[in-house]
């Protein structure tokens, strides 16, 4: 499954992050979740819908979609250069699909700083620097061997190669991230794909702020703005693990009473799912309720391959009804009456919550 890297510098909160996502009950419900490695944390996708269609179709069990977080310590200054644990950090950071960035904004004197103080928009330029670094390493080790193969086949492919990686060069050394700065500079990132650059990877920021600072909207703006086009979540890591250990309706008082809705780590695994480009459709019946995962764009075919590849093979239609008419309408009869109930063929564009049956030959 796709998997999210949680990088940051030391001491921001990473770990506490990690143990508080991968502790929770709430998000690994009746998913047998497992801890792969001991950095690797497999977690399931919150989703209020799965309660609701189990009521309707008396399922027994909620399955949640899922994905992975990896807990990637190591980036320090000098990491793309080998310092601390330089390499092991490059290794593991290249093999995940996305990257969270834990930013310490909270202030404890107990807690040192690897740079002194506590300032976001230094760490955030720290770590971008050596992501940086570290894809312009990779760059001028290809780009011989790219430039010589394109041009002594004249193979117009690997020329348009070329020109992207010459152009994500210039931008990186500009000291931009191609994350933040490729689309405006025109560069196709799918002709960079083979060099698995990490700055080209979907970004996310997590903000570590004191408790106090959770509702200070200003502070929040001006946060946000130092990393968009990326999505920016706030959360207290340290209340994060403590609202783990509480029962729900307690969880929520505590929340509720610091002005938030929603958990941060819930926050993270719902925003970092989306941030994938993935999107679930969703399945019910008297045995379970459950969501399944594909990516944004996905036909009809290929989330039926998502359950079974011979549910792809032999693909003939799909009966559709989006949660919203489902959920209105109140039951599947309800909905078929209602005229909600589609029969969709092999060139339909799945929506999220979608609620599915296959049809299919054996
Ligand atoms: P890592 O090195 O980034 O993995 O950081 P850790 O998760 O190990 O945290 C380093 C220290 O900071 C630990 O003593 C944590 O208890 C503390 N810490 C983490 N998050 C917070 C927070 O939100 N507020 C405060 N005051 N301390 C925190």
């Amino acid at each position: 499954s796709l998997s999210i890297g949680i990088a940051g510098l030391p001491n921001v909160g990473k770990s506490t992050l990690f143990n508080a996502l991968t502790k929770n009950d709430a998000l690994a419900a009746n998913y047998p979740f497992a801890t792969i490695e001991p950095n690797v944390g497999v977690v399931g996708v919150p989703d209020p819908r799965l309660a609701v269609l189990a009521e309707i179709f008396g399922s027994q069990k909620i399955i949640p979609a899922t994905m992975e977080f990896v807990d990637i310590a190591g980036i320090v200054k000098g990491a793309s250069e080998g310092q601390g644990l330089g390499n092991k950090f490059l290794a593991n950071i290249r093999e995940t699909n996305a990257i969270c960035q834990v930013i310490r904004a909270f202030e404890d004197p107990d807690v040192t700083h690897v740079d002194g103080d506590v300032a976001p928009s230094r760490d955030i330029e720290t770590i971008n620097t050596e992501l940086i670094l570290a894809d312009l390493q990779t760059i001028e080790k290809a780009l011989p061997r790219l430039d010589k193969e394109a041009r002594t086949r004249k193979d117009k492919e690997k020329l348009a190669v070329v020109d992207a990686v010459n152009a994500a060069q210039k931008l990186l050394d500009d000291g931009v991230t191609l994350f933040a700065g490729a689309a405006a500079a025109g560069i196709d990132l799918t002709l960079l794909r083979d060099l698995h650059l990490l700055t080209a990877k979907p970004f996310l920021y997590v903000f570590n702020l004191d408790e106090s600072e959770l509702t200070d909207e200003a502070l929040r703006a001006r946060l946000r703005s130092l990393v968009a086009p990326a999505e920016a979540i706030f959360l207290d890591a340290k209340i994060e693990a403590e609202l783990i250990e509480l029962p729900d309706d307690e969880a929520l008082e505590l929340l509720q009473g610091m002005g938030q809705e929603e958990s941060g780590l819930s926050q993270l695994v719902r925003i970092g799912f989306a941030t994938l480009g993935l999107q679930t459709y969703l399945t019910a019946g008297p045995k379970e309720s459950r969501a399944w995962t594909i990516r944004t764009g996905a036909t009809a075919p290929e989330a039926a391959g998502v359950i079974h590849t011979d549910f792809q093979r032999g693909f003939i239609k799909a009966e559709i009804v989006s949660y919203d008419d489902l959920t209105a309408a109140g039951s599947m009869a309800a909905a078929r009456t209602a005229g909600k109930v589609r029969m969709e063929g092999k060139d339909y564009v799945m929506q999220d919550g979608d609620v599915v049956e296959f049809r299919f030959n054996v």
